[in-house]
């Protein structure tokens, strides 16, 4: 599962499930490119961690619902360790409201950086993977764009774009020796998750499979699967971690 000599740009890895990303690849001997839009501090600690595997490792201050960042960011990235090897696609916000309540920010919101952030990262990335004739690519979609989700019309249409987006660029770049994947996590501990009263997490523990909420690293394991060699034959699919919900 060696990743020596190959650089990831890992969108959002200042905390949770994109922290635990960059961690596992730089501990597989990846070089770490992240971008924060705020956090400037926790995005420096997530690098700065990767580096003790002696790796280079940066932070960028990018928001990936802006082409005109992310063309920067991907431009860093390439100025800093000369190529791009590894994209995932992790940044993500939620802004839940029923429907009937949700405004147009809401739902704008979290399909410019959800849906057009992936995009925008997906072009800048397969320009440089299709020269290069190699590519990994993971896109950390959701349980909620495969079953959908009440009061997250929002989210569980970004998230299920994403799993078209996935589909469509393994059919366009599977030629060129890329690969393109989506991980659909679960319930997951993490600070997006954590607003949720303790009564409702054990309730939803409950309703797992295995009975427990997931971590991190058990998503950070498999995009790290994904991009490995391992899965050089793999593309177009979903897979999820969630501990049998779906
Ligand atoms: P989190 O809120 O803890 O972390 C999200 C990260 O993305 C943060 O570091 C944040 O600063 C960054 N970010 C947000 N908007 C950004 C932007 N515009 N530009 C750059 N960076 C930005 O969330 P998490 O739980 O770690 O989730 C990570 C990903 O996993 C998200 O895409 C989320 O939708 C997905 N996911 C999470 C769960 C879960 O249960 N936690 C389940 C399914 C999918």
């Amino acid at each position: 599962m060696g990743l020596e000599n190959k650089t990831a740009i890992v969108t959002g890895g200042g905390r949770g499930i994109g922290r635990a990303i960059c961690l596992k690849l730089a501990s597989m001997g990846a070089n770490i490119v992240t971008c924060y839009a705020h956090g400037e501090k926790a995005a420096e600690e997530t690098v700065s961690l990767c580096r003790e595997y002696g790796v280079t490792a940066v932070a960028v201050k990018a928001d990936v619902a802006s082409k005109e960042d992310v063309e920067a960011l991907f431009a860093e990235a390439e100025k800093i360790t000369g190529t791009i090897e590894i994209l995932v696609n992790n940044a993500g916000i939620t802004r839940d409201n029923i429907i009937l309540r949700m405004s147009d920010e809401e739902f704008d919101q979290v399909i410019d950086t959800n849906l057009r952030g992936a995009f925008y990262c997906l072009r800048a990335a397969s320009k440089r993977m299709m020269r290069k004739r190699y590519g990994r690519i993971v896109n950390i979609s959701s349980i909620v764009g495969v079953n959908g989700n009440a009061g997250q019309v929002n989210y569980a249409a970004s998230k299920a774009g994403l799993i078209g987006m996935t589909k469509s660029m393994a059919k366009e770049l599977g030629s060129r020796n890329i690969t393109c994947n989506a991980v659909a996590p679960g319930f997951i501990t993490t600070d997006m998750t954590d607003a949720l009263p303790d009564n409702v997490k054990e309730q939803i523990a409950k309703s797992i499979s295995l009975n427990k909420l997931g971590t991190p690293e058990d998503v950070a394991n498999a995009a790290a699967f994904l991009v490995s060699d391992d899965a050089q034959y793999i593309t177009g699919q979903v897979l999820g971690v969630d501990g049998g919900m779906s």
